[in-house]
């Protein structure tokens, strides 16, 4: 068989799903499918997809009958001097990707038919959104949090998956289901990471190989302070010190900020005594970066 029949047959055995375009085909279509007894599993993206989105949308084929991935790059959650002009776009490879995971449904939508004209109404997330990622990006949360629920609307699925990855972003969308009363289950799963530790981001795109092996030392660092929990020391401080010296070393070039909070919080502790959370942004030339890990 020469490479172009493989490829052919290998097409053909993964079709691509479904994609609307269109708000109230892909609403009646999911209402349709739970009025038939089917559950519905939700994987809202901004494209860009990578193994870390594809493991949400196995998640989802696990649990759920059938499964629905949003594609948007949702500008309200850009900042002004942000990356929204050149976030990585490629809605064919997408859905070739999609394909092969088994996708059913998939949700891209124009940008002007999420905000149309005359679009005035957003959620104010709080405190939860004013801490970390949102003091250096100070309406991300907010435009997150409107998004998540406008697709909450459009995709009204039984259960939607979240990455771990974006682990701030997690709590916001908990809170927010809490607090306005919005009939979904919400599911966290795993940081996918390189084999080397890196964790996958569709940023990763923009780093220069060189930049790249300076990122890993976000990864690194983390894994550093679990070691040094691990052999003993519990003082946030003397932790965080040794996290800084290893990133500075590493030549990362800004970090934002390395925080340790209560597990499944934002409350900062200062003392590693029970389940912690250890949370980092950096930017490595002009691109930020987050990760984190559970330590303790
Ligand atoms: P994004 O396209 O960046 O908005 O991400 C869409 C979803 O994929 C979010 O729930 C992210 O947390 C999740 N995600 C992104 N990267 C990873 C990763 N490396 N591992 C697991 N989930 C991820």
């Amino acid at each position: 068989m020469n490479l172009q029949v493989a490829s052919t047959a290998r097409s053909k055995e993964f079709p691509v799903p479904r994609v609307f375009e269109q708000l109230d085909a892909i609403r009646q279509t999911v209402l349709a499918a739970r009025a038939a007894g089917k559950t519905v599993g939700f994987v809202p993206t901004m494209g860009a997809l990578h193994e870390g989105h594809l493991s949400l949308v196995d998640g989802a084929r696990a649990e759920c009958d059938v499964s629905v991935v949003s594609i948007f790059v949702n500008p309200t959650q850009f900042g002004p001097t942000e990356d929204l002009g050149r976030y990585p776009r490629d809605l064919e490879r997408d859905l070739r990707l999609l394909g092969t995971r088994g996708c059913d449904l998939v949700f891209a939508p124009a940008a002007d038919q999420i905000y149309p004209a005359g679009y005035d109404t957003s959620i104010d997330v709080g405190e939860l959104g004013r801490q970390l990622e949102g003091e250096f990006r100070p309406d991300h949360f907010r435009g997150v949090a409107t998004v998540v629920l406008k697709l909450f609307q459009i995709v009204p699925a039984d259960v939607a998956y979240f990455g771990r990855k974006d682990y701030q972003q997690t709590l916001v969308v908990e809170r927010l289901v809490a607090d306005l009363n919005v009939p979904i289950e919400i599911r966290v799963m795993p940081t996918v990471r390189e084999p080397d530790g890196l964790a996958m981001s569709s940023r990763n795109a923009y780093l220069s190989a060189e930049e790249r092996r300076r990122a890993l030392a976000l990864s690194q660092s983390l894994q550093l302070a679990d070691e040094i929990v691990r052999a003993g020391v519990r003082d946030v401080e003397t932790i965080r010190g040794k996290m800084l010296a290893h990133l500075t070393s590493a030549g990362v070039d800004e970090v934002q900020y390395v925080a340790f909070v209560v597990e499944g919080t934002i409350t900062p502790v200062r003392s590693v005594d029970g389940p912690t959370t250890v949370v980092i942004a950096a930017k490595v030339g002009a691109t930020r970066l987050i990760d984190n890990l559970r330590i303790g």
